[in-house]
């Protein structure tokens, strides 16, 4: 590995939503032997390391002020695959696009997947990324056969369920900070299409907008709700639902066709004329208050019929690929997400209260997406039996601090309804707010694991350092 300390490899690396940028010592190690040297070397020179996959986090996640920084997607093969029983065995390096593009045309997909097909499987374990299936398949976490990694000290360790099932529970989910996934087994799912079954259907308000989503879901295999979060009074909550099934042996008499990658590749052109790598330029007039209003709005209104058809899975789940960079509409301060995920007893009055003060303070949310979920046994899990609401804010330079304080409000409002949060998404989650969602104990767990994986505090981040102090 060349010397990461030379300020010719310091570079400013951002979050997904361009709203944080930190220098770091950038390397892109290609061995699990590189990523060992990069330890010894962090230790002689007292300096921290983060992982990052394809830093898809919304986040301070994958970002290290003046520490380096492992970019892990040159490890990138998929090692081994079992079309027979549906067992992959990949780097951490793969993205979910590599992932599904070898296994479908096999018949199989992965059993949980993120809004963007981005992501590394090194960065979704370490978040344990949700779908829109969270109800029904849980986390990506509960799909893995087992993994290895790489722990700072040197140490190479293999962890399932039953083995090491504590540091299982812990390194899933644990935002990189036990140790490197190395290589990564996991079960996908049968399918017998490469097409859904999807049923579209508005919703009129935030009490319509959750029954629909706790009633669709055991019927379905996914289900997704678009939150209009501009509206308010009594369409507070409106918006539209996604609900899908997988479709059964022989419902599909092209299923050779429609499993094949290039079947399900998004087009690189909208409307079969406008390159999509530009559609951004002509979204950013339009992501103001009042332009987001008049979007939201016709979006709401086109909604209002029913829909029922078929869709491929690449485009059912990875709706926001379709423009690339679509992120850049936002500006130049970029955007953040914040996602509270409630119990289904308390959501309506929380997300009203939610809702009604980004009203007030007129930093309404641009685009918000509703989902249904179960809990889960991982250390620091962001699970419920309930819901999450993701909200997209856009950033300036006049409201950065308006927003900050607001989203401080949005957290009492969640932590009062026992709510939690998701450490891929929000930006401002406080160490007193982890403690109050996560309990005293599980922090203390954490620590203690993190102690004997990591006893010299080599894996830090600027997640960590703002939420474990
Ligand atoms: C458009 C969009 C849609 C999204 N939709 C969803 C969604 O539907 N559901 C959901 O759950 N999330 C969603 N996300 C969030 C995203 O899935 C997570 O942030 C995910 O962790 C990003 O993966 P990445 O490869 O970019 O990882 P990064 O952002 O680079 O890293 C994420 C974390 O993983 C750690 N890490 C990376 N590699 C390793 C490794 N080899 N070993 C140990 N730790 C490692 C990093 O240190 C960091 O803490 C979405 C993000 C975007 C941009």
């Amino acid at each position: 590995m060349t010397q990461p300390f030379s300020y010719k490899n310091l570079s400013f690396i951002e979050n997904f939503g361009h709203s944080l940028s930190a220098p770091a010592f950038v390397h892109h190690p290609s061995s699990v032997d590189e990523i060992h040297e990069a330890f010894q070397l962090a230790k002689k020179e007292g300096m921290t390391v983060t992982l990052r996959g394809a830093g898809r986090s919304y986040n301070d996640a994958a970002l290290n002020s003046l520490g380096i920084v492992l970019d892990l997607q040159g490890l990138n093969k998929i090692l081994e695959w079992n079309s027979e029983t549906g067992v992959v065995t990949a780097e951490p390096g793969v993205t979910l696009a590599k992932l599904w593009q070898v296994v479908l045309p096999d018949g199989w997909w992965p059993p949980v997947v993120s809004g963007t097909m981005a992501t590394t499987l090194g960065g979704c374990l370490g978040m344990n990324i949700h779908g829109k299936n969270n109800f029904k398949m849980g986390t990506i976490g509960e799909h893995v056969l087992e993994f290895t990694a790489l722990l700072p000290t040197g140490a190479k360790i293999t962890c399932s369920p039953k083995k090491n099932g504590d540091l299982f529970r812990a390194m899933i989910g644990g935002m990189g900070m036990l140790g490197v996934f190395t290589s990564i087994t996991l079960q996908m799912k049968k399918m017998h299409s490469g097409l859904l079954q999807v049923h579209a259907y508005p919703v009129h308000n935030l009490e319509e907008h959750l029954k629909a989503l706790l009633d669709g879901a055991p019927q379905h295999d996914y289900i997704v709700g678009w939150l209009d979060a501009t509206a308010g009074g009594k369409g507070l909550g409106r918006g539209q639902i996604h609900a899908a099934k997988y479709l059964h042996e022989g419902d599909d008499p092209d299923a050779n066709k429609t499993m094949r990658v290039d079947y399900q590749t998004l087009p690189d052109r909208m409307f079969g004329v406008f390159p999509k790598s530009i559609i951004h330029y002509f979204m950013a007039p339009f992501m103001n208050n009042f332009g987001t209003w008049g979007v939201n709005t016709a979006k709401y209104v086109m909604s209002l019929r029913k829909g029922t058809y078929r869709q491929s899975h690449a485009a059912f789940h990875f709706l926001l690929d379709y423009v690339p960079n679509w992120e850049l509409a936002y500006g130049r301060s970029g955007l953040i997400q914040y996602q509270s995920f409630l119990p289904k007893e308390t959501a309506l009055e929380a997300w009203r209260g939610i809702l009604a003060l980004s009203h007030t303070r007129r930093l309404p949310s641009y685009l918000g997406v509703t989902k249904r979920h179960r809990p889960d046994d991982f250390l620091l899990s962001h699970s419920v039996d309930g819901f999450s609401l993701a909200m997209d804010f856009k950033v300036t330079r006049s409201n950065k601090e308006k927003l900050a304080a607001m989203l401080q409000e949005f957290d009492q409002i969640v932590l009062s309804a026992g709510g939690r949060f998701y450490f891929a998404k929000n930006s401002e989650t406080t160490p007193e707010t982890a403690r109050r969602f996560l309990g005293g104990e599980t922090i203390e767990k954490f620590r203690m694991l993190k102690q004997r994986t990591d006893p010299d505090n080599l894996l830090e981040s600027d997640l960590y350092r703002r939420v474990f102090g």
